[in-house]
């Protein structure tokens, strides 16, 4: 548990806010951020990188809720793109265009034109059919698009496989062999302008060593490259530090970048780091209320108000994350905090951790040790990232409400969706 979300007496607070506070002004299911937990990861970053010219590009997708990326943007940071519905996020909540590199295997015309026309820093091609679209679409508004190739540079992240990105059978990026032809077709291209090379080769990595392989392999095609003529100005390295759920021992950030920077010794390219995952995932937790406890032969339920549609990771990829109750000891008189129910509910009883949706893949954990009655509020750990920007309305399900603690202040940063909305756009025939 990050310093930032903890125990006062038997109560869990984030900063200085009870996290029954919350519950009791905003409602569960709720996604509740720390500030000073965003503030703090980024300025690991920056910290490790003094002295050294360098952009960190928060990966959006990881969480883009506008008031995490104003927070972001106002500690100077850049952004890493996958839509262009993002680049309209990161210009909303006050981000600067020339910081934001595009991403994405697919991007299409019309997000071309919206990031050529907002003006980014650059636009990592992934593939030969994308270097020609760009240079048709730049050409056609008399603009020139600044070119990085995301490579990929065939090293196993060792991590899920749903989130490892750069080996060779991967759809990411373009073949390590192809790059130099690649490389060369682009600088023959006249609405293109190369300045760099990027590579991402997964998310969660929980070793130093797969990175240092990839960025060996980059620069030795930045060597090649400049034996050609083509001297690029940055070298982006993806993000994909991971962080600690249960028992990983992810490298602490200031021990992957000096490990970065030692690969990197001599280099004076400009660095560029695509952290998502690390700057927010234990900056959040999601806040949901037990609804019932089920008592079965072989398995006790709890059954909470979050659920899959709410936080995917679990269902998606049997991930884990640690769940503490918001009151540790739950006493005879019903409390909101706590709830209520006899002392053979309060009992310390394994549970499998579920929600109401109809999916028996709909749960958030497995046999979780817990003291907790009917209407017990409940902490889901590590949720900051990958957790309300993976959401959904499965089962008409509105999505829940976001808050950022700051010290003893709470701000609702993003409403509770109403059951209107969520049908608001369809018509009967
Ligand atoms: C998802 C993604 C990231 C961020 O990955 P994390 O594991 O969250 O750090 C960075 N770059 C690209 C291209 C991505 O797709």
């Amino acid at each position: 548990m990050s310093n930032y979300f903890h125990y006062r007496g038997d109560r869990l607070y984030a900063e200085q806010v009870p996290l029954a506070d919350i519950a009791a002004q905003f409602d569960t299911p709720c996604y509740v951020y720390s500030r000073a937990a965003l503030t703090d990861s980024l300025r690991q970053f920056t910290d490790a990188l003094q002295g050294r010219e360098h952009l960190i590009c928060y990966a959006v997708k990881a969480n883009s809720n506008l008031a995490i990326l104003n927070v972001f943007a106002r500690l100077g940071a850049g952004f890493d793109i996958v839509s262009g519905g993002e680049l309209q996020r990161v210009l909303a909540a006050g981000g600067d265009a020339r910081k934001v590199v595009f991403s994405g295997v697919g991007k299409s015309v019309a997000e071309m034109l919206l990031a050529l026309d907002a003006g980014i820093l650059c636009f990592n091609v992934e593939s030969a059919a994308e270097l020609e679209r760009l240079n048709e679409v730049a050409g056609s508004m008399g603009k020139i698009a600044p070119v990085s190739l995301r490579v990929n540079p065939d090293v196993d992240a060792k991590t899920h496989p749903y989130i490892s990105t750069g080996l060779k059978q991967n759809k990411f990026g373009v073949a390590y062999d192809e790059a130099i032809a690649l490389y060369r077709k682009a600088r023959d291209l006249p609405h293109l302008r190369l300045t760099g090379i990027d590579c991402h080769i997964g998310s969660q990595l929980t070793e130093t060593s797969p990175f240092i392989a990839a960025t060996e392999k980059i620069l030795a095609l930045v060597d090649t490259l400049a034996g050609e003529g083509i001297r690029l100005e940055h070298i982006d390295l993806g993000g994909g530090l991971g962080i600690r759920y249960h028992d990983e021992t992810p490298p602490a950030i200031a021990d992957y970048v000096a490990a970065l920077l030692g690969a990197l010794r001599g280099r004076s390219e400009k660095l560029i780091l695509e952290p998502g995952r690390v700057l927010a995932g234990n900056a959040g937790v999601l806040l949901t209320r037990v609804e019932y406890l089920k008592h079965g032969e072989e398995k006790n339920f709890a059954i909470v108000d979050a659920a899959m549609n709410d936080l995917m990771r679990p269902a998606l990829y049997d991930a884990f994350h640690e769940i503490l109750p918001v009151c540790r000891q739950p006493s005879p008189q019903p409390s909101p905090a706590c709830g209520g129910g006899s002392e053979r509910e309060r009992q310390s009883l394994l549970y499998e951790i579920v929600g109401p949706i109809c999916e028996t893949g709909d749960f958030i954990g497995h046999a979780r040790n817990l003291a907790i009655a009917p209407q017990a509020l409940l902490a889901v750990l590590s949720a900051g990232a990958y957790g309300m920007s993976m959401s959904s309305n499965y089962n008409t399900r509105p999505r829940a409400a976001e808050v950022v603690v700051d010290g003893n202040t709470v701000h609702l940063a993003r409403e509770r969706e109403t059951v209107q909305q969520l049908y608001a756009g369809e018509k009967l025939i």
